[in-house]
């Protein structure tokens, strides 16, 4: 068996985070280094290394984070054209992933920059 990820660690409640939102496909908590008044992570209970390695039958898990990410926005406020928000996620080395666990950033409460770092 190989080591727990670090979310999955958070997920069974071995390492604290502020968790926001909890379903039986996801869970999503504050970002410990947030880099937006409002930044957090959702990510699947499924272990899914990166969205480079999602199977087809992902598809459900896949589209229910986006919506999990939509509904804490709309929730937090950010629910119109201008109070907007920005979904991220990070694949590879080069794509700046840190972490081994599929995760979606949500990033709200500032102007955000185009293109990214
Ligand atoms: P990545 O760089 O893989 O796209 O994003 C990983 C994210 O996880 C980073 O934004 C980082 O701040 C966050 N993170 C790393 N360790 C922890 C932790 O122990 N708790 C929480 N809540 N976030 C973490």
């Amino acid at each position: 068996m190989s080591e727990p990820t670090l979310f999955e660690r958070i997920i069974s409640r071995e390492i604290p985070a502020d968790i926001l939102h909890e379903d039986d496909l996801s869970i999503a908590f504050n970002d410990i280094n947030p880099q937006a008044p409002h930044h957090i992570l959702v990510i699947p209970k499924k272990v899914i290394p990166r969205i480079g390695e999602a199977h087809d039958d992902d598809r459900k898990t896949l589209g229910h984070l986006l919506l999990v990410a939509r509904k804490l926005a709309q929730d937090l406020g950010f629910s119109s054209t201008d109070q907007g928000f920005r979904l991220v996620i990070n694949n590879g080395n080069d794509g700046g992933e840190s972490v081994p666990h599929l995760h979606v950033h949500l990033l709200a409460g500032r102007q955000l920059k185009w293109p990214p770092g």
